[in-house]
C-alpha cells in the first residue's frame, strides 16, 4: 500500500487537497507551549460588519516579507484595511511606492514613540504588523508596548520568553507566531491532533526528512521540527538530526523541482514512512513557493487583532486562534 498527501502552494499543481474545515480545527490544541493570558470576554466577532478599513503599518516594507504583506494589503478589497504611508526601518530611506502607496520609511532610532503617537492619532485603530530581523525583536516589542499599540509579530527569533512576558504583563493585543502560513499551521495542528489521539498509531515505522529552503537558511526548519515531535509521537522515534537539509541548487532544481524562480523563498517538506516489513508507505509533503502564504495570513492575523481591540480584548493570540474563528478563509 502506497498513500501520499501532498501540499503545495502555487506555481505547483496539488497531487492532492489536504481537507481542512472550520469545524475541524475547532478543537485542536496548540502546537506551541506559548504562554497565554485567555480573555475574560466574549469573543468578538473577527469581522465587524461595520468596522471602518483598518490601518496597518508595516515595519519594515523595505525587506521581503514586509514588501510582501504591504502589497497584501493594499491589493485587499479598500473596505477591509489600508497601509500606513509611514513605515519604520533600521534607518531613514528614500520613500517607497507600494502599489500607488507612498510610504515615508523612518528610522526606528529616532523619535520612533513620538513618530508612533502621531500616527495612532491621524490612524485610529492602527495595527502594526513587524517583520524586521531577530535582533530586533525584544527592542521593537518594547516599542509597541511602550506606546500601547497592537501587532502582529511575524519576525522569528528574539527573547521569545520576554516578548510573551512583555506584552502579556502590558496586557496588549497582539498576535504572535513564527509561522503565519495558515494551510501549514493547520496541518501541523492537525498532525499534533492525531498523535494526540493516537498515540504510537505508527509504532516500528521507520521515518525520513528532507527539507529544503534557500541555501542562506543554516538552521532546520522549525515546522519540520514541530512535524517530526508529532511523528515521534506516533512512535517513529526520530531523530532530528537526522534530517536531510538540502541547500544545494542543483539539488534543489533537480531532485526537489524547487521552480528557479524560487531558488531564494521556498519552504520544501518531505515526510517518508514506511512499516518495519517494508510493504506499507505512506509520504506527507508541504511545499511553499514564494511568500504570498504567510503575506495573506498575516493580513487576516491584522483583521482578527483589529477585531479584537474593538471587542475590548487585551491579550495574546497566535495563529491557531486566528484559525479558530474562521480565518481559514483567505480573502
Ligand atoms: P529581510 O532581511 O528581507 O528584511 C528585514 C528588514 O528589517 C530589513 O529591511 C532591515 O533593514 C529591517 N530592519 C532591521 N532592523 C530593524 C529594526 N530595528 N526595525 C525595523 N526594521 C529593521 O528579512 P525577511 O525575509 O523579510 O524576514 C524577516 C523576518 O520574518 C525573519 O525573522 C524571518 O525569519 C521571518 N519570517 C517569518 C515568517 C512567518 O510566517 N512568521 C515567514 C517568513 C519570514
Amino acid at each position: 500500500m502506497s498513500c501520499v498527501f501532498v501540499a503545495r502552494a502555487t506555481p505547483v499543481e496539488p497531487r492532492a487537497r489536504l481537507a481542512s474545515s472550520r469545524r475541524g480545527t475547532r478543537s485542536l490544541s496548540r502546537p506551541s507551549a506559548a504562554p497565554k493570558v485567555r480573555a475574560s470576554y466574549a469573543m468578538a466577532p473577527t469581522v465587524l460588519a461595520t468596522a471602518p478599513p483598518v490601518p496597518i503599518m508595516v515595519n519594515d516594507l523595505t525587506g521581503k516579507m514586509g514588501r510582501a504583506v504591504a502589497e497584501t494589503v493594499v491589493g485587499r478589497d479598500k473596505s477591509q484595511c489600508f497601509l500606513v504611508p509611514v513605515a519604520f526601518s533600521g534607518s531613514a530611506k528614500p520613500a517607497v511606492d507600494v502599489g500607488g502607496v507612498v510610504v515615508e520609511i523612518k528610522s526606528i532610532r529616532e523619535d520612533a514613540g513620538a513618530a508612533l503617537e502621531d500616527l495612532k492619532k491621524r490612524y485610529p485603530g492602527m495595527i502594526v504588523v513587524d517583520y524586521t530581523l531577530p535582533a530586533a525583536v525584544n527592542h521593537n516589542a518594547e516599542l509597541y508596548v511602550k506606546h500601547n499599540t497592537p501587532f502582529v509579530m511575524g519576525t522569528t527569533g528574539g527573547d521569545r520568553t520576554k516578548l510573551l512576558t512583555d506584552v502579556t504583563a502590558a496586557k496588549l493585543a497582539a498576535v504572535i507566531a513564527p509561522q503565519m502560513g495558515k494551510q501549514v499551521v493547520a496541518f501541523q495542528a492537525a498532525m499534533k491532533l492525531m498523535a494526540e489521539n493516537f498515540p504510537g498509531a505508527f509504532k516500528g515505522y521507520t521515518l525520513e526528512v528532507t527539507e529544503s529552503h534557500q541555501t542562506s537558511k543554516v538552521d532546520t526548519s522549525g515546522t519540520a521540527k514541530a512535524i517530526v515531535q508529532s511523528f515521534n509521537d506516533l512512535g517513529c522515534g526520530f531523530d532530528i538530526k537526522d534530517v536531510t537539509l538540502v541547500r544545494d541548487v542543483p539539488t534543489q532544481l533537480e531532485k526537489m523541482n524547487v521552480p528557479e524562480e524560487f531558488l531564494l523563498g521556498h519552504a520544501y517538506h518531505t515526510y517518508k514512512l514506511k512499516s518495519p516489513d517494508n510493504t506499507v508507505f505512506f509520504e506527507f509533503q508541504h511545499n511553499v513557493c514564494g511568500r504570498s502564504i504567510y503575506a495573506e495570513g498575516t493580513v487576516d492575523a491584522a483583521l482578527f487583532l483589529s477585531a479584537k481591540v474593538t471587542g475590548g480584548g487585551e491579550t495574546v493570540y497566535d495563529m491557531i486562534d486566528v484559525l479558530k474563528e474562521g480565518g481559514m478563509v483567505t480573502n
